[in-house]
Parts: C-alpha cells; structure tokens; sequence
C-alpha cells in the first residue's frame, strides 16, 4: 500500500479559478517527492490539499490506503513546513518545537526527552533556549522542521523551505534533509521553482504546469521524452 495516493485530485476555487485538475500520483514510503514548475503552476494549492488546508474539489486522496477526503489537518499523519518558517517569535526555541505535543496534553517529562532528541537531531541543542529572532534563517528553518518532525508525521510537506535561504545555508539544509530522509523514513513531499533543487534531492520529480501533471520522472530522466 502506497503511504500516499492522488487519484484525479482536482481543485477550483470558490472565486471560480482552477488551480488544480486531473492529478494523479502514488508515493511510496520513504521517498522524496518534488513538485516543480513555475508560479502559479499549482504546487502549493496541491501541497494543501495534502495537508487538509484547502478542500479537495474533485478526486480522492489516500494515505497509507485511507481516504482521507474529509479528514481534518490536525488528524492527518503530516506536517508542513513553510519557506518563512512560521516560528512563534515569543517563544524559546525549545517551546517551539515541542509546542504540537503541548497542544496534543502530552506530559512534560514525555515532552521533554522527545524534544530534547528532535533538537539534537537537528543539532540545535546549543540554542535551545534562544528566541528564533535571534538566529540566522538556516538555524530558523532547522527549528521548523524540528517542530515538524516531533509529532512523528508519515509525510513531512515542504512549500519551497529553501528559499529564503543564501546559496551555502540552501546547500547545506539540502544536505540536512537528505540525512533526515535517510534516517527517519521520512516521506516527502517538497514543493521548488528551483530546477536544481528538484534535482538535487528527489527520487522523483513532478513536473506541473498549469494545474496539470506533465511529466513524473527520476532526476535523471527529467530531460528525456517519458
Ligand atoms: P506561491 O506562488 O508561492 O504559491 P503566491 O504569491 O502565488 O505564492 O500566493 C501567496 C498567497 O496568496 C497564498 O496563500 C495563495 O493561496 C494566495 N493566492 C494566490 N493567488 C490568489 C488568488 N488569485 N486569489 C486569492 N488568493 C490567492
Ligand atoms: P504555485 O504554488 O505553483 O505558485 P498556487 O497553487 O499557489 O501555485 O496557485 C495555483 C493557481 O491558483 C494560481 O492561478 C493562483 O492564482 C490560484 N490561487 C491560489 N490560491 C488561491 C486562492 N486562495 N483563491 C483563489 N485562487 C487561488
């Protein structure tokens, strides 16, 4: 059973726009998935459908074999992970990342041995108790996806994570998630503009264009006729 199935997952908005049409995809467990194309394509509205977000107008979407249509965010098996990081600037670091668990009535000391795991992890141990307005986007967007992964999701969304990022930081956060892949099981959906980040990092790639599939394909296919 694939951990995430679209099966002709479409999407107008209220307003009368189509975003999305005809989507089709089956993700294995553990694999990188990137959605490239550019603005406007239908990338995010895609990733947010997945998350629970935004409402599905045609189609069905799975995970791991459930339909999950009509299941609210807060009960689907993902994070997301935005490319503005989304931090809470009052709170430590610490209380960032563990804040879903908080939400979820776990008990301190459950709270506290898992987020002291996810942040060595990360290797934010030595800023723990720092308020995100005070460290560079790199050390931002490792803060995210700390508080992403805390919560154990199947499936960790990523909206363009690496843009706000100078070129050595993106290089590096690339390299990170790769690692994080590789030792969580993790699967992922990461949604660029950047053809060389798609490259760099998926198993496969989605290539979009106007709300449509165009072509599904290993990085090293990606520029031959499917
Ligand atoms: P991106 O290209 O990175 O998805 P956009 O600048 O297109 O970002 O969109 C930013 C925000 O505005 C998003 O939350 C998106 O859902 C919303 N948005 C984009 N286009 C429209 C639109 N035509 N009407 C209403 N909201 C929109
Ligand atoms: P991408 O992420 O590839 O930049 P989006 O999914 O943000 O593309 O947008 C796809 C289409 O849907 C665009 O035409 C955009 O303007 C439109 N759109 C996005 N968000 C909204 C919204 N909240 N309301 C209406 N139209 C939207």
């Amino acid at each position: 059973v694939h951990d995430l199935e679209l099966i002709k997952v479409g999407k107008v908005y209220d307003n009368g726009t189509p975003a999305v049409a005809g989507f089709d995809l089956a993700v294995a467990k553990g694999e990188f998935i990137a959605f490239l194309g550019p603005s406007g394509c239908g990338k995010t509205t895609t990733l947010r459908m997945i998350a629970g977000f935004e409402a599905i107008s045609s189609g069905d979407m799975l995970i791991k074999g459930t339909r999950i249509n009509d299941v609210p965010p807060e009960r689907r098996p993902t994070s997301m992970i935005f490319q503005n990081y989304a931090l809470f600037p009052h709170m430590t670091v610490r209380r960032n990342v563990g804040y879903g668990l908080e939400v979820k009535g776990l008990a301190k000391a459950e709270r506290e041995a898992k987020v002291d795991r996810i942040l060595a992890t990360l290797g934010l141990e030595d800023v723990a108790d720092k308020r995100p307005d005070k460290l560079s986007g790199g050390q931002r967007q490792r803060i995210a996806l700390a508080r992403g992964l805390i919560v154990e999701p199947d499936i960790l969304l990523l909206d363009e994570p690496l843009g706000a990022l100078d070129a050595n930081l993106r290089k590096a956060i690339q390299n990170e998630l790769k690692l994080l892949q590789k030792r969580l099981g993790v699967t992922f959906v990461f949604v660029t503009h950047a053809q060389s980040e798609a490259l760099a990092l998926s198993d496969r790639i989605v290539v979009m264009n106007q709300g449509r599939v165009e072509q599904i394909s290993p990085p090293h296919q990606l520029y031959t006729r499917p």
